[in-house]
């Protein structure tokens, strides 16, 4: 019999809720806090930045929460998506293990992004926000809001991480075609982007001072608001719909995964396709492994500690539980792969915590090695970040044969890499180093945290 190489569901068969994994976790994560009082903060604490309906969600503890309607007609331009199994890689590795991945590059943003950048603009819209800022590191977060924004009629100003900015101008030139304005970050718009110019006028930038340029301005204007693409609880809630369908997707195979893998920059997509394959196993004891993978760059998870620490880079946002590097932690120009944020979500730092969930980090260069066989193979020119996402699948298929077991892998293949080409371009050239953080630099990253709660 011929295998299987894709399932598509049909646009009724898609989940209409998204889940919310706080309703199941054994050990619920430990407050946010207030940076100056160090208390926990409530909701008007984060009011001036955030739509009330995210605050909700944020916190919310109902195990199911209704997608709108108006989110679920835009989702269904691209959604569901497709899960593929890759069986010319399969072929080229000669494994015995069967590996699915699920696409989600297929949209106008080219990656998951828009999965929560839809829901965000229209939460904002509804909410009478007439601007929103945000950041962008390899841009495309930048993209799905610039698109979702524009829908909605909502304005955008993009803070675009400076080398992002200079090595990708065909991500600024999309943000601008959807209707953005970009700044490359740090920006003069700024208090806090002239402060770090006047320090390093050739900064590179980080993700965590372009949040703290964008926080700033939204914080000056009540009719501006902020959105983050990835790390907070109600941005991997949205994310749930990947997983939601996977496990329809899955069922109809007639396989299960026994592991399930994402890329990991601050957690959204890992989360997005691992909590309701979670929730299968926390409730209903499915045995399964869920497998972060990050660069050996940026290692938080693995190399980073537990503990309060900002989500940006001038202590703006609340002090939040997590695995970090520190809030000032800039992770090297030649590291290519994206997934360059310094902190991991509130929820995933928790699991990882309880031994819920795994982690590992990996070198860029055999993850480029990866993606380019991956291409070869399946066709689909991976986002560098994916390119993690299918090397961890390799390193598990490669196992599985060396034990002498067949196991079903599914990984998230998160963005298509279009955009990213130069940086095949430098791998092809030989010129795209390998850098793994050293101990001392991640002790001497973390000492400069200075937070006592
Ligand atoms: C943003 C991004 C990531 C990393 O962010 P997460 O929040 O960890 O998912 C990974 N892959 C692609 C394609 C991205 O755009």
């Amino acid at each position: 019999m011929e295998k299987i190489r894709k399932i598509i569901l049909s646009e009724n068969e898609m989940p209409r809720q998204w889940y919310n994994i706080l309703a199941d976790m054994p050990n619920k994560p430990m407050p946010p806090l207030h940076p100056g009082t160090k208390q926990p903060i409530g909701p008007e604490d984060l009011a001036a930045v955030f739509p009330m309906e995210l605050i909700k969600q944020e916190v919310s503890t109902e195990r199911y929460i209704d997608i709108p309607e108006e989110v679920l007609d835009l989702y269904r331009t691209y959604r569901p998506s497709p899960l593929f199994r890759a069986i010319s890689l399969e072929k080229t590795l000669g494994t015995k293990s069967k590996i699915y991945y699920k696409y989600e590059g297929g949209n106008y943003s080219g990656s998951h992004k828009a999965n929560t950048a839809i829901p965000q603009a229209y939460y904002n819209k509804q909410e009478g926000v007439r601007r929103i800022t945000t950041e962008t590191g390899a841009g495309q977060w930048g993209s799905a809001m610039s698109f979702a924004c524009n829908y909605f009629g909502l304005e955008l100003l993009v803070f675009m991480v400076r080398v992002s900015y200079d090595n990708k101008p065909g991500r600024k030139l999309l943000m601008n075609t959807y209707n953005a304005k970009v700044l490359a970050s740090p920006s003069t718009m700024t208090v806090f982007g002239r402060k770090v110019l006047e320090q390093d006028p050739n900064s590179p930038g980080s993700l965590g001072i372009a949040i703290s340029e964008a926080m700033e301005v939204a914080s000056q204007d009540p009719y501006t608001k902020y959105a983050l693409g990835s790390v907070l609880n109600h941005v991997s809630l949205h994310q749930t719909i990947i997983g939601q369908e996977a496990l329809i997707q899955m069922e109809k195979t007639g396989d299960y995964p026994d592991v399930v893998i994402g890329c990991f920059g601050g957690g959204s997509n890992f989360s997005g396709i691992a909590f309701p394959f979670l929730r299968e196993k926390l409730l209903h004891k499915k045995d399964i492994r869920l497998v972060a993978v990050e660069p050996a760059s940026c290692p938080k998870l693995t190399k980073g500690k537990f503990m309060y620490d900002f989500g940006d880079s001038a202590g703006m946002t609340p002090l939040l539980p997590m695995f970090t590097l520190g809030h000032n932690y800039i992770p090297e120009k030649i590291h290519a792969g994206g997934l360059r944020y310094h902190g991991a979500g509130v929820i995933v730092s928790q699991l990882l915590k309880d031994g819920l969930i795994e982690a590992k980090a990996k070198l860029q260069r055999e993850c480029f090695e990866a993606g380019v066989l991956f291409a070869r193979n399946e066709g689909i020119l991976p986002a560098p970040e994916s390119t993690y996402a299918i090397a961890g699948a390799m390193d598990e298929a490669r196992r599985a044969d060396i034990e002498g077991v067949s196991k079903t892998i599914l990984f998230n293949l998160s963005g298509h890499g279009h955009f990213d080409i130069s940086a095949y371009e430098k791998y092809f050239e030989n010129n795209l180093p390998d850098h793994e953080l050293s101990t001392a630099e991640i002790e001497d990253a973390i000492s400069k945290i200075d937070i006592t709660v």
